[in-house]
C-alpha cells in the first residue's frame, strides 16, 4: 500500500525540491513573517480560530447561492451528529469568534489579521488547490472609507516588500444589499435576448446569481457583455459619496487606480468597496489579491449592525507569482554555522562533544552533530550536505590539550582554539 496527499493538496517541505521549488517551509515563514511585520505596524492584531465551524455558518455568510456553498465546501457529520465544515474562507469564522467573545463590544473599533489554511473542493489546477492559504486582514467598526483606503495600501504594501513593482489597483463598488436588486434586474434584462448564446456557467449564473455573470474569463460571455449596465449607475447615495471618497483618499495617497465595472467578489456579503490587486507582468493569472467591505455580514451573524471590510491574499498564488517574476526571496539561513565532528576513542570524545554541543546551543549558535558515530570523512560529508560554515573537530588529541580544531570549510583553514574561547570566538564569526 503506498499513501500520497489527498489531491490538490501540497506538502510544504523542509528542503526545496528541484521542481516545485515554492513548497519549501523557509519560503513559507518569510513571507508569513513579512506579513506579520506590516500587519504589526499598521496595528492589526493576530486573531486564530478553529480549522472546523457549524455548516450553518458558511451557509449563512456566504450565501447558498455561491460556487462555495453549493460545491466546494468539506462537511462531515462529527460523532455527536453536528454538521461541521472546514473553513473555507477566514472572515465569517473572525466574526463568529468576535461574537462569541464580545470583542464588538468591548472593542469597538477592531483591525485584525489572520494566517489560516482554507478548504475548497476545487477542480483543482495549478494554482489553485483544495487546500490554499490566505492571509488576510479585517476591519471591523469604522465605516470611513479611509480605512478602505488603509487596507488596500497594506496590501500593496505587502507586495511591494516582497519585491512586486508593477502592480494595478482595481476598484469597483457592488453598492449595498438594498441597491443591487435593482441593479441584478437590469443585468438580467440586459443578457436575456441573448441568454441562450451565453456560456453554461454563465447560464447557471444568471439565475442563481447574476452579478457573478460579470466576474467571468469566457472570451465570448464578455462580449456579450462588453455594453451590459454598470453597478455605478445604480449606487444609492450613500454608496456613490462612499466611492467618491475613497478614490479621493488614494488620490490623495498617490496610489493609481481603475475603474473596473466587471468587479465583484464571490460571496454575497460584500458591500461598497471591491478592489483588487492585478500583477501587471503576469499572464492569465495576475490576480495578486483582493477583498472588499462587507457591510452587512456582522448583523447576518447575529450580531449588531456593524461595518467591515478585508482581503485575503493566497499564499500559494503569491509564491508562483514570486517564481513567475523571478524573484528570490533572501530566506532564513537553515545551515549549522558549526557542525562538530569526532574523531578517536568513542568513549571518551563522545560525551565532550555532547556537552559541548549542548553549550554551543545553549548560547545561541545553530550547531549540529552526525549521530551514526561513522568515520571522519563520513561526519565530514554530512556537515557539508548540511552547508556547515565551521567545522569542530574534537578528537583525543583535542581533549587533552583542552581544545577544538576550528576549520573554516571556505578556506579548509584549521586553527586550534582553547574549549572555554570557541563559543566566544563563534559567536565572533556568526553573521
Ligand atoms: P477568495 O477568498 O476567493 O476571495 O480568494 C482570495 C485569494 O485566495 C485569491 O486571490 C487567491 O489568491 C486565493 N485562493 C482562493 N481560492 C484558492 C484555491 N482554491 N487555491 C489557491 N488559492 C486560492
Amino acid at each position: 500500500m503506498r499513501f500520497a496527499a489527498p489531491p490538490y493538496m501540497n506538502d510544504v517541505l523542509p528542503y526545496p525540491l528541484a521542481k516545485d521549488g515554492w513548497l519549501h517551509t523557509a519560503r513559507w515563514r518569510y513571507v508569513e513573517g513579512l506579513f506579520r511585520d506590516i500587519c504589526r505596524r499598521y496595528g492589526y492584531r493576530e486573531i486564530r480560530t478553529p480549522i472546523l465551524e457549524q455548516t450553518e455558518l458558511f451557509a449563512r455568510s456566504i450565501g447558498e447561492a455561491t460556487d462555495i456553498v453549493s460545491k466546494e465546501m468539506f462537511t462531515f457529520t462529527d460523532r455527536g451528529e453536528r454538521s461541521l465544515t472546514m473553513k473555507p474562507e477566514g472572515t465569517a469564522p473572525a466574526v463568529r469568534a468576535c461574537l462569541e467573545h464580545k470583542l464588538f463590544a468591548a472593542h469597538p473599533m477592531l483591525k485584525l489579521y489572520y494566517v489560516g489554511q482554507n478548504f475548497r473542493y476545487e477542480r483543482g489546477q495549478k494554482g489553485r488547490y483544495r487546500q490554499h492559504q490566505q492571509l488576510g486582514v479585517e476591519v471591523f467598526g469604522a465605516s470611513d472609507a479611509a480605512i478602505d483606503a488603509e487596507v488596500i495600501l497594506l496590501a500593496m504594501e505587502f507586495y511591494r516588500a516582497l519585491g512586486v513593482e508593477d502592480q494595478e489597483l482595481h476598484i469597483n463598488s457592488v453598492g449595498t444589499a438594498a441597491s443591487r436588486p435593482a441593479y441584478r434586474e437590469a443585468l438580467r434584462d440586459f443578457v436575456r435576448p441573448f441568454l441562450a448564446e451565453m456560456s453554461v456557467e454563465g447560464q447557471t449564473r444568471f439565475e442563481a446569481n447574476p452579478l457573478r455573470m460579470l466576474d467571468t474569463k469566457d472570451e465570448s460571455d464578455l462580449r456579450l457583455l462588453a455594453d451590459a449596465p454598470r453597478l455605478v449607475d445604480f449606487l444609492d447615495e450613500d454608496s456613490r459619496v462612499h466611492f467618491e471618497t475613497l478614490q479621493a483618499y488614494l488620490t490623495a495617497a498617490g496610489v493609481p487606480y481603475t475603474l473596473d465595472h466587471r468587479l465583484v467578489r464571490g460571496f454575497d456579503y460584500y458591500s461598497k468597496t471591491c478592489f483588487e490587486i492585478i500583477g501587471t507582468k503576469l499572464g492569465s493569472q495576475n490576480a495578486l489579491g483582493g477583498g472588499g467591505r462587507y457591510d452587512g455580514l456582522v448583523e447576518e451573524c447575529g450580531g449588531p449592525s456593524t461595518p467591515g471590510i478585508g482581503f485575503g491574499l493566497g499564499m500559494e498564488r503569491c509564491l508562483l507569482v514570486l517564481d513567475a517574476l523571478g524573484i528570490v526571496l533572501s530566506v532564513e539561513d537553515e545551515r549549522p554555522l558549526a557542525f562538530l565532528v569526532t574523531l578517536g576513542d568513542e568513549a571518551k570524545v563522545r560525551p565532550a562533544a555532547v556537552k559541548l554541543l549542548a553549550d554551543l546551543r545553549a548560547a545561541g549558535l545553530a550547531a549540529d552533530m552526525d549521530y551514526r558515530s561513522r568515520k571522519f570523512g563520513q561526519q565530514a560529508k554530512r556537515a557539508d550536505e548540511l552547508g556547515a560554515r565551521y567545522l569542530l573537530v574534537l578528537g583525543d588529541g583535542e581533549l587533552e590539550r583542552g581544545v577544538v580544531g576550528l576549520r573554516d570549510q571556505n578556506t579548509k583553514e584549521q586553527s586550534d582554539v582553547p574549549l572555554p574561547e570557541i563559543i566566544a570566538r563563534l559567536q565572533e564569526l556568526a553573521p
